[in-house]
């Protein structure tokens, strides 16, 4: 077998152990005789995974009883709904910081169900509107009273990060779809983390959100029962069928965070990948260019342009040849993204870094 290595931007590279264990036991599952696909999600073999990979997940995340994981499908953008829905009563208003596509989707999504506020927006007109940094915190212009603030922890398309979060006095709301786990954070700092799973998590079709037991009690009732947190808070995320298969392949990615040494573990390991690539593109600054702030880069998706789109193009494509995968930067702004996700190997990204050092010497 020959395994790419995945750049991808999720979905995206799953640890391989991960993966052989689930064909150990894709057609047996649990001594059921059945494969996990074909259980019920009410019996207890699926149950048992079920609450496995809440109790793991809160673990992880250092968080104890006054918080409640839900397990959702719809992806994270149905939280840009579901957000607002829940959390934006009448009359007040929600703060939200714009530092990339995906936070201004959810903005504008906002602003279909009440009063939404651009607490900080860091699109550069200078640079075309592209988003190059996180916000400075004298730049968030917070609301008095507002019902919470959302942020975009990690911006899959720009490439850019907080590495230190505002900490303003309304209830911190985090998408943090494309980097929980992937370092370690203050999670009590947050009333409610959600995150598509298809990125540091396990495959597409799972949402967690994480929702602090006193914001659950707040939120609002005659909205959508499938969106309304506190149904799907007292189902234990059991009151329709749950994406029960994403679920059991997360409650196993999990395990194997635990097993590389938590967040901590990750964090040590997704830096060194980050600083390898960095360091690649810095040591030849003059052919490959990264047009995020230093502060603000991530470590995640690491993002790069080079002197023109056809060198980009053949980039991806001699990376192909040596199958690197999944490096084309998103199509709304082009350039290369590397995406090193927990699932991605270091040797991996040891390889990339030498084939951007190759191709530079090539073609610089
Ligand atoms: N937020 C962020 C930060 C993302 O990166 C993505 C997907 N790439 C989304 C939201 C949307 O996620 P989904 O496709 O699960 O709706």
């Amino acid at each position: 077998m020959k395994r790419a290595l995945n750049f991808g931007p999720g979905p995206s590279a799953l640890p391989l152990s991960v993966l052989q264990e689930t064909a150990a036991e894709w057609l047996d599952f649990a001594g059921t005789g059945m494969s996990v696909l074909e259980v019920s999600h009410r019996g207890p073999d699926y149950d048992a995974v079920h609450r496995d990979a809440q109790t793991r997940l809160k673990r992880l995340l250092g968080l104890g009883d006054d918080y409640t994981v839900l397990m959702v499908g719809g992806g994270a953008s149905t939280q840009f709904a579901a957000v607002p829905l829940n959390l934006l009563h009448p009359g007040q208003t929600a703060d939200y910081l714009v530092t990339g596509s995906w936070a201004k989707k959810a903005y504008k999504e906002a602003q279909l169900f009440g009063t939404v506020n651009l607490a900080a927006d860091t699109a550069d007109a200078s640079a075309g509107g592209a988003y190059c940094r996180v916000p400075r915190p004298e730049e968030c212009l917070f609301t008095p009273g507002a019902a919470y603030v959302h942020l975009t922890s990690n911006n899959t398309i720009a490439g850019s990060q907080y590495a230190a979060f505002p900490q303003p006095a309304a209830p911190l709301v985090a998408d943090m779809s494309s980097d929980l786990l992937g370092r370690p954070i203050d999670a009590r700092a947050f009333a409610l983390i959600y995150a598509g799973a298809q990125k540091n998590l396990g495959p597409a079709g799972a949402t967690v959100v994480i929702i602090r037991q006193e914001l659950l009690e707040r939120c609002r009732s005659g909205i959508p029962t499938m969106l309304h947190y506190p149904t799907l808070a007292k189902a234990e995320s059991l009151h329709n069928t749950p994406p029960c298969f994403a679920i059991y392949l997360m409650a196993k990615v999990f395990k194997w965070v635990e097993a590389q040494g938590g967040v901590e573990g990750m964090g040590r390991r997704n830096q060194q990948k980050a600083d390898v690539l960095y360091g690649a593109i810095d040591r030849h600054a003059g052919f490959y260019r990264a047009p995020v702030d230093k502060d603000s880069r991530s470590t995640m998706n690491v993002v790069f342009r080079l002197p023109s789109e056809a060198l980009e193009q053949r980039f991806v494509s001699e990376a192909k040849a040596q199958a690197m995968v999944g490096l084309k930067g998103h199509r709304s702004v082009g350039g290369i993204r590397a995406s090193i996700y927990n699932g991605v190997e270091p040797a991996w990204v040891e390889a990339l870094a030498s084939f951007m050092e190759q191709f530079a010497r090539q073609h610089g």
